[in-house]
């Protein structure tokens, strides 16, 4: 990373929403979220639920979706946990894609019977961008249209800002937190 203003204000992140009612969402697969006064389009990627004993395993079940998404479209598409507040090994993934290459709002909505954790997912796209679309610029408040090389293997600065979290790409999930990160699968 060379530091320059423009570079630092669009590295991929996964942004924290207010834990609004995004109830349309499981409904109709669809809902908008305001950002900086611009309205933003989600779309539901997937819904499930399932059982795994652990975190890990958790991730490690529903990370191939993200990967698939990134695959398909070359767009992040990112999930925040839910689990079952009866029963603690199963959970909910409701991955959304906002369309956007560089960044992913990280909506709080689970079904009834579930409830939001703080673990989040968010994968990076196939390939480098060379080009900002309309989603990327409201998410990261740019109006350049140029993209920059970034490492997409690796969790941003900005992602390891927001930590902890994992991190989906093409070769592998990666657990992050402020300071570090490791491998916790390979594909
Ligand atoms: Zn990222």
């Amino acid at each position: 990373m060379n530091g320059s203003h423009f570079k630092s204000a669009w590295v991929a992140m996964a942004m924290f929403m207010a834990c609004s009612s995004h109830a349309s969402l499981l409904e109709t697969g669809q809902t908008t979220i305001q950002v900086r006064g611009q309205s933003l389009a989600v779309e539901l990627v997937h819904q499930e639920q399932w059982m795994s004993p652990t975190l890990e395993e958790a991730v490690i079940h529903i990370a191939p979706v993200l990967r698939s998404h990134a695959a398909k479209t070359n767009t992040e598409a990112c999930v925040r946990l839910c689990t079952s507040m009866s029963e603690p090994s199963q959970w909910e993934a409701v991955v959304i894609t906002a369309h956007s290459q560089v960044a992913c709002p990280l909506i709080r909505v689970c079904s009834q019977g579930f409830e939001p954790t703080e673990h989040h997912i968010h994968s990076h796209p196939r390939q480098q961008v060379s080009r900002l679309n309309r989603a990327d610029q409201i998410l990261t408040g740019s109006d350049e249209s140029v993209g920059h090389d970034r490492n997409i293997h690796l969790p941003s600065r900005a992602d390891q800002a927001i930590g902890p979290g994992f991190l989906v790409t093409q070769r592998s999930i990666m657990w992050f937190d402020h300071r570090s990160h490791r491998v916790v699968h390979r594909f």
